[in-house]
């Protein structure tokens, strides 16, 4: 039994009791060999890991074949010689650019909301958990009663892309995001500020929303 299945069985029978968890577990068995539909689909339940592999005898006659004949090998073996032959063998930087994961620690910005109201509610979790001690926040109350910031500063040569300030927040609003080209030529350009950074978040925004997206079934 995989560790996701005994997660599962482990949830079911504290929410649930052992009786509801025979019943769910003979009721997906029965599923699984008449429909050989494997995993069960259940609302509110989704496969993170590799499916177990299909069973039937040709699945098992193919995976052997493949085995024994080495036809994965001699297929890599074919793309890798397409590729040589058919591509250039180094990406033509800055003109071509390399796939980037949605977890890719780039340059900071300030997210705001559909509505334009930014994000930032001034908990300072961020500044305090950052190990570089890179970031300087300062904040009041609107007359609104909200609370925002009135001076959020990070000092990008201090910074260490460990993300952690993206971690702490509670609201999304500070994210390292995709840019890595933000190289300057003197210090002072590397000491952003508020706008700076709320600049960065309307230009991203997009990309940004998209890998958070991508990555919500592990945050
Ligand atoms: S990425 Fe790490 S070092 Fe940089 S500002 Fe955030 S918490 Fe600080
Ligand atoms: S960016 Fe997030 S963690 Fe930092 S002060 Fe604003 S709401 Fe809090």
């Amino acid at each position: 039994m995989s560790l996701v299945k005994i997660f599962s069985v482990s949830s079911r029978v504290r929410a649930g009791g052992a009786s509801s968890l025979v019943s769910r577990h003979v009721q997906y068995s029965t599923e699984a060999k008449t429909e050989k539909v494997y995993p069960p689909k259940e609302p509110g339940y989704m496969y993170v890991n590799a499916v177990d592999p299909n069973m039937t005898m040709k699945a098992l006659s193919d995976r052997a074949a493949q085995t024994m004949f080495w036809t994965e090998l001699a297929r890599g073996f074919a793309v890798t010689l397409a590729h040589i032959f058919k591509e250039p063998a180094t990406i033509n930087y800055p003109f071509e650019k390399g796939p980037l994961s949605p977890r890719f620690r780039g340059e900071h910005a300030l997210r705001r909301y559909p509505s334009g109201e930014e994000r930032c509610i001034a908990c300072k979790l961020c500044e305090a958990i950052c190990p570089a001690q890179a970031i300087t926040i300062e904040a009041e109350e609107r007359q609104d009663g909200s609370r925002r910031t009135t001076r959020y500063d990070i000092d990008m040569t201090k910074c260490i892309y460990c993300g952690f300030c993206q971690e702490a927040c509670p609201v999304d609003a500070i994210v390292e995001g995709p840019n890595f080209e933000f190289s300057t030529e003197t210090h002072e350009e590397l000491l952003y500020n508020k706008e700076k950074l709320l600049s960065n978040g309307d230009k991203w925004e997009s990309e940004i929303a998209s890998n958070i997206r991508a990555d919500h079934l592990y945050r």
